[in-house]
Order: C-alpha cells, then sequence, then structure tokens
C-alpha cells in the first residue's frame, strides 16, 4: 500500500502518487507513459490521467507496481483494469510484476492444442491472477526465459502441477524446475512451441516462440519505443555481448510479428519485418 506520507517530491499535484519506496523498474511507465515519468532514480506523477483510457493506465501501473508504490488516494478502479490483460489471440499479460524479477513481465498463452496452457516466466503470485489462469484451464507448461525471471515459479508450478522448464545453464537458480533445454538447439516443445536458446544476457537464456508468431525474448531482446526499433540492452548484460549478437542472429532465420519482452517495451502491434531488424540489430551490435 502507498504511502501518502512518504510521496515523491515531483508528483504533480491531485489523487495520483508514487511514494518513496519505487525501485524505478519502469513498469508504470511502460502502461502509461506521460502519466508516469522517470525521474532518474524513481518514477514519478508527471501529471494526472487526463480521460478514461489514461485513468484505466494507472490503475493497471497501480496493480503492475512490483513494491505496491503507486496510490491513487481513492480514485475507483474501472472494471476494465484487470490483468491478465488481452494483447493479441490468446497472449495475455499478466501484470501483477515482483520486486525479486525487477518488475519483470510475465505472460499467459492459452492453448486450445490439447498440450495446455503455457505461462512465460514468473508472476507475482496475486490470488486474482492465478484464479483467473484457473478458471482459463490452468497452467500445464511454465517457461523461464533465464536464471533473473525466475522468482515465484515453483509456488505457481506447485498449484497447478506444472512442468517448468529452464535451460540447464542456469538450471541453477530454479531448484523447482523439471524440464531441461540443452545446448544452443531450437527443440519443440510441443507442436507450436519452439524453445530456442540464445546465450548471451545469461548464458542460459531461451526465447520462446508460440506458433510462429509470438516470440518472448526474456531480457536479451525487446521493442524501443522512441526509436521504434528493436533493442538489445549492452549494460544488462551478464554472460556476453559477442554471444548475444551471435544468437541474436541465428533468432533472426526465425518468423514472428511480436516480441514479448520481460523488461522494456513489446511491439505495439504485429510487424512482418521484424526477422529483418533483428538482423540489422545484431550487425550493429558487432560493430
Ligand atoms: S512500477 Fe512501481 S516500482 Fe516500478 S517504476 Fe513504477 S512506481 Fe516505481
Amino acid at each position: 500500500m502507498a504511502d501518502p506520507a512518504r510521496k515523491h517530491s515531483r508528483n504533480a499535484s491531485g489523487p495520483w502518487f508514487v511514494d518513496d519506496t519505487c525501485i524505478d523498474c519502469g513498469v508504470c511507465r511502460e502502461h502509461a507513459p506521460g502519466v508516469f515519468d522517470d525521474a532518474g532514480d524513481a518514477s514519478f506523477v508527471a501529471r494526472e490521467p487526463a480521460n478514461p483510457d489514461e485513468i484505466r493506465r494507472a490503475w493497471l501501473s497501480l496493480l503492475a507496481c512490483p513494491t505496491r508504490s503507486i496510490g491513487s488516494s481513492g480514485v475507483p478502479r474501472p472494471a476494465d483494469a484487470v490483468f491478465p490483460l488481452r494483447i493479441d489471440g490468446d497472449v495475455s499479460l499478466c501484470g501483477y510484476t515482483s520486486r525479486e524479477t525487477f518488475g519483470g513481465q510475465a505472460y499467459f498463452v492459452r492453448r486450445q492444442d490439447g498440450h495446455g496452457n503455457l505461462l512465460v516466466d514468473s508472476p507475482r503470485p496475486v490470488e486474482a491472477l492465478l484464479h483467473s489462469l484457473e478458471s482459463q484451464g490452468g497452467v500445464a507448461d511454465i517457461l523461464l526465459t533465464h536464471r533473473d525471471d525466475v522468482a515465484h515459479a515453483g509456488e505457481t508450478g506447485a498449484r497447478f502441477g506444472s512442468r517448468i522448464w529452464i535451460h540447464e545453464d542456469d538450471a541453477d537458480s530454479a531448484p523447482f524446475a523439471t524440464h531441461f533445454i540443452r545446448g544452443t538447439q531450437a527443440i519443440e516443445l510441443h507442436r507450436g512451441v519452439l524453445a530456442i536458446p540464445i546465450p548471451g544476457h545469461t548464458r542460459g537464456s531461451v526465447a520462446f516462440l508460440v506458433d510462429g508468431t509470438y516470440l518472448f525474448s526474456g531480457d536479451s531482446l525487446a521493442w524501443d519505443r522512441e526509436a521504434e526499433d528493436l533493442e538489445a540492452f549492452r549494460d544488462y548484460t551478464w554472460y556476453s555481448w559477442e554471444a548475444q549478437a551471435r544468437s541474436l542472429e541465428r533468432l533472426a532465420t526465425h518468423s514472428f510479428t511480436w516480441v514479448l519482452p520481460g523488461h522494456g517495451d513489446r511491439t505495439p502491434h504485429a510487424m512482418p519485418d521484424l526477422p529483418a531488424r533483428l538482423r540489422a540489430l545484431a550487425r550493429r551490435m558487432r560493430r
């Protein structure tokens, strides 16, 4: 619960505020750009939400915030400010992020192929979210993109009896994992669900490609909203930037039209030229 007595000094006046427990993960700025802004080491309310869509987005930010640092001072929650939030097709954003993943985004993919639903990475296990996933058939597989985002996967997996997948090179971070991806060759986990090892951000980073459309990229690749292009994060590369450039080059041999990262922005809509953009990014990374 955000504390109005500990408001950030730069908050605009009005009911919405960020308090001093913010860890500057950026999740609120992704949900409600313009309403929330970056003070350098924390977010603050740059201006009050100006219309019903911005109020809904501010509320999504409040729910998603990993540290519960956002307050609304009694502004009622709109009925459509709920997670999971549908992005496209059967893919939804889980919202509720965790301090343990520094606000890493997790995704739910509803499957009707008999193998069951997918959860990519680990949301905060809030009962409202878990109940919604349960009502949609539960979670058959939890796909962990890398060691930083494993957080609550053991607890969530135990609730749903899920298989929990991680690359063996990051497996020491997830003692609760039940299934392992090995080497650098892509493997099909189920029909239409491909695990593609992409060492770089961490040694055991994996991208998951669903139906040749949705690429879940962990912390290895994201959309840069301002540059309107793909980006990778050199300052947050824990294993090898050179290896990551090679991995992304291999990744670009696959077809996909969405990039859905753990941190950073996702693509705003389907984009058929993403593999070509990824090849160009890999070339820039090698310079
Ligand atoms: S989501 Fe919460 S912790 Fe993250 S930047 Fe916004 S206020 Fe700070």
